[in-house]
């Protein structure tokens, strides 16, 4: 098996004696964009020179820059269904606890988007518990055609990732039929005693199945998936081995490991007590965490949700994250329920509760570019193509027009004139960074086309 226990325990334990030389040529070996092993992330996780951690942050934040310029792709979570046979010690949709469970229907499906769209968004992560009976594979599968099928004035949802409990690779060829973009699922703790204690029952309790379940989706053809553990079940330190152990096994056995991964952190939620776990990760922890996973595997997209706030949500992304919801609502039904009284049951507290234009706005003041693009899986640049491409150093010249050219259709579809202004000084400043100048003037023509109402242009 990939992950084992012992060997991990004796990375982080052999980690505590590497000497300081060693850390600095681990770091200048980080600042090359090479990655790291498991045996040097070790080293950087235990080692807790302040000196040090300064230079994690400062290479984090150059590697993003020269990786990822100043692009954050944003997306947004539709929840689909609550019904969920697991008892999963942290969650909410706790099958021992009682609440009014919801799956939505077709019609309330289509609300959802709708409201989803009105913010902007083109990219959705459809999440849903476990409950073969109530929420099988088919109505999943009908949920990403009605998506894919709607049709709006400003356009459309482009990218459906979709983070459903682990299943059989049958399920997973269906799922690339019906052309999602990522598959996401969470490992929640790679620790084996952690995870058989917190799942206590369902099909979620065996270890194995879950964490095998990547192994099935590439087998099926699923070439983009997302990993990601809760941090606060475990030792962190513990999980960030787990996820690059994880991440090695799917790059030797099937050539391209994560293409993201996620970095949720424990949050309360109705049915749970978080004063009953004792792994809580603090904010500087989980700043240097998320830092130390940028250093280790640089290509490698970063997604944060709203389960951080504002100012949290700023720290990380200058410590690597490249992709954040906005406008989030972590219930069956919550956006059409938005602003009206009754509600469902939030799988976990949301924090961060502006919504999409304010934190599209905000990021642009942070000298950021909001990017809705999903050109790469829509032109098959998915898997070890799009590995490729970005390891090549040609994601600037494909990446960034993509972004500024849906930067320029959101300013121009859902922002007002004052926004609009804003997203245009941020568009003319960062359309100078275009290398290629064939590129440049074919994004400034672009521009215009959609100035001119066209849309949907991508590289
Ligand atoms: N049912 C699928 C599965 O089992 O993987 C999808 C899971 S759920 C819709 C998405 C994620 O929410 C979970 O994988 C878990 O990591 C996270 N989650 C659950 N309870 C949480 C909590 N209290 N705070 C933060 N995140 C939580």
């Amino acid at each position: 098996m990939f992950i084992n226990q012992e060997y991990i325990e004796g990375l982080l334990h052999n980690a505590e004696s590497i000497p300081e030389a060693d850390i600095s040529k681990i770091l200048d070996k980080a600042e090359r964009m090479e990655g790291l092993s498991p045996q040097e992330v070790a080293a950087l996780l235990v080692n807790d020179n302040p000196h040090n951690l300064r230079r994690i942050f400062l290479i984090a934040d150059e590697l993003k820059r020269r990786i990822y310029g100043n692009r954050i792709v944003m997306f947004a979570p539709v929840y689909v269904s609550d019904y969920c046979v697991n008892r999963c010690a942290y969650c909410s949709y706790n099958e021992s606890h009682a609440f009014a469970r919801r799956r939505l229907t077709m019609d309330e499906l289509r609300d959802e988007v709708r409201e989803l769209e009105r913010m902007g968004h083109k990219r959705l992560a459809l999440e849903a518990g476990e409950h073969d009976a109530m929420c099988p594979i088919d109505y999943i599968l009908a949920c990403i055609e009605t998506i894919y099928d709607m049709r709006f004035e400003n356009g459309e949802i482009r990218r459906v990732n979709v983070n459903i409990a682990a299943t059989t690779e049958e399920n997973y060829k269906k799922l690339k039929d019906a052309r999602i973009g990522t598959y996401i699922l969470f490992q929640e703790t790679y620790c084996r005693k952690a995870y058989e204690r917190l799942h206590i029952s369902g099909p979620k309790s065996d270890y194995e199945y879950h964490l095998t379940a990547f192994d099935r989706a590439m087998k099926a053809g699923i070439d983009d998936v997302g990993g990601g553990v809760l941090f606060g079940l475990a030792d962190p330190y513990f999980e960030v081995l787990g996820l690059m152990l994880h991440n090695e096994h799917l790059e030797k056995e099937f050539g391209v490991g994560f293409h993201t991964i996620s970095v949720p952190r424990l949050r309360p939620a109705a049915g749970m007590d978080i004063a009953d776990f004792t792994n809580l990760v603090d904010n500087e922890t989980f700043e240097k965490i998320v830092a130390v996973i940028r250093l280790a595997v640089p290509f490698t997209g970063m997604i944060l949700s709203t389960r951080e706030n504002r100012e949290m949500r700023g720290r990380l992304l200058k410590a690597g994250i490249s992709q954040l919801s906005a406008g989030s609502c972590a219930e069956v039904g919550g956006y059409a329920q938005r602003g009206k009284s009754g509600g469902s049951n939030p799988q976990f507290t949301v924090n961060d509760d502006r919504d999409a234009l304010s934190v599209v706005s905000g990021l642009i003041d942070d000298g950021y570019i909001p990017s809705f693009c999903t050109a790469c899986y829509r032109s098959g640049r998915t898997g070890d193509r799009f590995m490729r491409l970005a390891k090549s150093g040609q994601i600037k010249n494909v990446c960034l027009p993509n972004a500024l050219m849906t930067l320029c259709e959101y300013s121009m579809d859902y922002g007002g004139e004052s926004f609009r202004r804003k997203a245009d000084g941020a568009i003319r400043r960062e359309i100078r960074c275009i290398e290629n100048e064939n590129i440049r003037l074919k994004t400034e023509q672009s521009l215009n086309k959609i100035r001119g109402g066209e849309r949907d242009l991508f590289i």
